[in-house]
């Protein structure tokens, strides 16, 4: 709150960006000030299975690595965290308390495919394993 009141009410709430979101209008209950907050589902419950290590969730992890194959001049046009949430839906309808790190990945490769292609390649180069480039190619048919 502006006037930096802890106290407030919630007066209108929705479930946005297919129910990964929830969007809230609350008042402040001292200067009646109307403020809009998102609140967005905690996955650190969720364990990341690798065949090295197990290890919660964690969405900072997601984000940076999405950031990192994003093209700088395209970083004003592109919502990272509507992308960052559009992945984060797909692992929430899964339903599951466990997912594959190798899983999380190719959900990222399937949503970045369809928003920048010069960045699906960078992911692609960065976090897939190929030792020929006939393995490369293989696995670019698969999306
Ligand atoms: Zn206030």
């Amino acid at each position: 709150m502006k006037c930096r009141s802890p106290h407030s009410e919630v007066v209108n709430t929705r479930s946005t960006r297919g129910g990964s979101q929830i969007w809230r209008r609350r008042r402040c209950a001292d200067c009646g000030k109307v403020i809009t907050t998102y609140e967005r589902q905690d996955l650190s419950f969720i364990q990341v299975v690798s065949s090295s290590k197990t290890s919660p969730y964690r969405r900072s992890v997601l984000f940076i690595s999405i950031l990192r194959v994003l093209d700088a001049e395209h970083l004003t046009d592109i919502d990272v965290d509507n992308l960052v949430d559009t992945i984060e839906q797909k692992i929430i309808i899964r339903g599951q308390d466990e997912i594959e790190a190798d899983l999380i990945r190719r959900l990222c490769l399937d949503t970045l495919k369809a928003i920048d292609m010069n960045a699906f390649m960078r992911y692609m180069a960065l976090h897939m394993n190929f030792r020929t480039k006939s393995d490369l190619k293989a696995e670019m048919k698969k999306y």
